[in-house]
């Protein structure tokens, strides 16, 4: 399918380095096309960045029908652009396509798109290591209609936006919250689909955990209040007896890319590896009987984020020494290593453009 490119005239510039926020600044063209029944996905385009034109109606702002992804594009030392497992990615919103109605999309075809987008804003990937351009495909409903029902139209758009080091004042880990009073997703729900209502109804805990000083929240399933899923926007490790343990997908935790990522290098490495059901009491009394050695999150965004304080309800315990783990930093390094293109390796997580 052709996409037609318009270009802008006025273009942006891109902030210093250290001063990249995170979703802040966009770079100057988007990638966008539309949805219908007749015509299926049409009018692909590469424009200017801007707002979108939309009636107050759209199924969007009504009944939340919209998904959306997380990836970024890296520059390597010798200036080559790397997506880190893009496919994986546009694989992942067609199953959440396929969870929430909507429509599923050709991977080439956005493959190609994605591609050329981040090409021709190639000047607006940051260079420091740790720094990135994040993408984020996104697909709404845009029905003008009040009734209750799947939309017959639907837009998918993509953005970029340079983005900075997550970590700033270095690898420090993070305070957590296990939430008491709310759960996140339920089985047979959202929870495994990566779609905006999850996080809308993750607000209320996680602001309230903020105002009290922690990072993010840490759901437990909405069934019996007693198993760990997931953290925020990251899924959730935890180093037992030296075996790498951390929640199975039970249908309601989203599936992590990175998750995999690490899951993988860690049976590459020989590590014991085990996706399972783990209980909150069952984390605590592995911190009790000093089993327990390593918590880190996984997600784009950070890629690696070390945890050492959990608080659940009255209790709280600290993970290590208040320095990170010895694992956790390696996963970091690896990890970082092949998207920076700074590493050797022999998985096949990276795609060029060029
Ligand atoms: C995106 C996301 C993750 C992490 O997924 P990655 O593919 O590793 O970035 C974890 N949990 C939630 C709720 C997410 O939305």
């Amino acid at each position: 399918m052709d996409i037609k490119v318009t270009r802008t005239i006025q273009t942006g510039s891109r902030p210093k380095d250290a001063d990249l926020g995170f979703g802040t600044s966009f770079t100057d063209h988007m990638f966008v096309m539309d949805y219908s029944v007749d015509k299926g996905w049409y009018d692909l385009r590469i424009e200017p960045y801007g707002d979108f034109a939309m009636s107050p109606a759209a199924m969007v702002f009504h009944y939340g029908q919209a998904i959306f992804e997380g990836l970024k594009a890296y520059k390597t030392p010798d200036n080559k652009i790397q997506l880190f497992r893009p496919r994986d990615n546009l694989k992942r919103m067609n199953r959440s396509a396929r969870g929430l109605c909507m429509p599923e999309f050709d991977i080439d075809t956005v493959m190609d798109a994605l591609k050329q987008l981040v090409k021709l804003e190639e000047k607006w990937i940051p260079k420091t290591h740790g720094t990135s351009l994040y993408i984020r495909p996104t697909m709404i409903a845009t029905d003008p209609c009040l009734g209750v029902r799947s939309s017959f139209t639907f837009r998918f758009f993509i953005i970029l936006c340079p983005v900075g080091a997550y970590y700033s004042e270095g690898f420090n880990p993070i305070k957590i919250c296990v939430a008491k009073d709310h759960v996140r997703a339920v089985l047979g729900g959202v929870g495994e689909f990566k779609t905006a209502g999850n996080y809308a109804a993750s607000h209320h805990a996680t602001e309230k955990a903020k105002k009290d000083g922690y990072a993010q929240v840490m759901w437990l399933d909405a069934l019996e209040r007693k198993y760990i899923e997931e953290v925020g926007s990251m899924n959730i490790f935890f180093v037992i007896n030296d075996e790498l343990v951390t929640p199975h997908l039970s249908g309601s935790i989203l599936p992590g890319i990175t998750r995999y990522s690490v899951i993988a290098l860690a049976q590459k490495w020989g590590m014991k590896v085990s996706e399972r059901q783990i209980s909150i009491d069952e984390l605590f009394l592995a911190h009790k009987d000093g089993s327990l050695t390593e918590v880190f999150g996984s997600g784009t965004a950070a890629v690696i984020s070390p945890v050492g304080e959990i608080r659940y309800g009255k209790k709280t315990i600290h993970i290590g020494d208040g320095t990170s783990g010895k694992i956790s930093m390696k996963f970091f390094d690896a990890l970082t290593g092949i998207q920076y293109g700074k590493e050797q390796h022999t998985e096949d997580w990276i795609e060029v453009v060029d």
